[in-house]
C-alpha cells in the first residue's frame, strides 16, 4: 500500500491538500467495512441533536459554512489571467498530484503523432478491422470502436529504451513494430491490463 498517513502528513507539509486515503482500495478489508458499517446500523449519527458551544459559535462567526454554490466565495467571479497563469504555474509538472515523472508528457507527445497513428492504422489493416480476441466487426448497422493494444505496454518500451525526447522515440524501432500491436474492441481492451482508454478509432467504412 503506496499511502501511509506519514506520507500524507509529509504531503500536506508540501502544501498538497489531498487525503491520505483518496483513491486507496483495500486498506480496510471488505469483512472490516461491513463490520463498520453493521457497527452504526440504524444509530443517530455522534452530532445529531446537539448544539455548538458558545465558544464554537463564535469562532465559526463571520466564516461561511457551505462553500457551494452562491455561497462560495467565487461565485460570479472571475481569476484574473494573471492569478489563473499563478495557479496554472503553482500546480503544474512535478508540483501537480498525478505527477509520475516526467513520463505522461512524452508518453501522450508519442501517442499523439503521426508514426503512432500510422502504427495504429497498420495494424488494423493487418488484423483486417477485426478483433483478434471475440473477432467482431463493424457492419450490419453497427459500428465498432477498435483500438491498437500494444502486447508490450508502451509505457514499458519508454522507459526500457530511455526515450526522453520525441526524437528517441521516432530512432527507437521497437516502438514502431507492428508485432507489437494487436486490434482489439473497446470491450476486449479494456479487459486487458494496461487498458488507458486511448487509441481510439472508429471503423464505419466496413
Ligand atoms: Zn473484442
Amino acid at each position: 500500500m503506496g499511502a501511509t498517513k506519514q506520507s500524507w502528513i509529509k504531503r500536506k507539509a508540501n502544501g498538497n491538500g489531498i487525503g491520505w486515503n483518496k483513491g486507496q482500495k483495500g486498506l480496510c478489508s471488505t469483512s472490516t467495512i461491513e463490520k463498520m458499517r453493521k457497527a452504526k446500523l440504524g444509530k443517530p449519527t455522534w452530532n445529531k441533536g446537539k448544539k455548538l458551544s458558545e465558544e464554537h459559535r463564535k469562532n465559526l462567526k463571520g466564516k461561511r459554512p457551505n462553500q457551494t454554490g452562491e455561497n462560495h466565495h467565487m461565485f460570479g467571479k472571475h481569476h484574473t489571467l494573471e492569478t489563473k497563469e499563478k495557479i496554472r504555474i503553482a500546480k503544474s509538472g512535478d508540483k501537480c498530484n498525478l505527477w509520475k515523472g516526467g513520463v505522461s508528457k512524452i508518453s501522450n507527445l508519442i501517442r499523439g503523432c503521426f508514426q503512432t497513428r500510422q502504427w495504429r492504422s497498420d495494424v488494423f489493416t493487418r488484423d483486417n478491422y477485426t478483433c483478434q480476441k471475440c473477432g467482431i466487426k463493424s457492419g450490419c448497422g453497427y459500428t465498432i470502436y477498435f483500438e491498437a493494444h500494444h502486447i508490450k505496454s508502451h509505457s514499458e518500451i519508454l522507459k526500457e529504451n530511455h526515450i526522453k525526447t520525441i526524437e528517441d522515440a521516432i530512432n527507437c524501432q521497437e516502438l514502431w513494430n507492428i508485432n507489437n500491436g494487436i486490434t482489439l474492441c473497446l470491450k476486449c481492451h479494456k479487459e486487458t491490463d494496461t487498458y488507458a482508454g486511448r487509441n481510439r478509432f472508429i471503423n464505419t467504412n466496413a
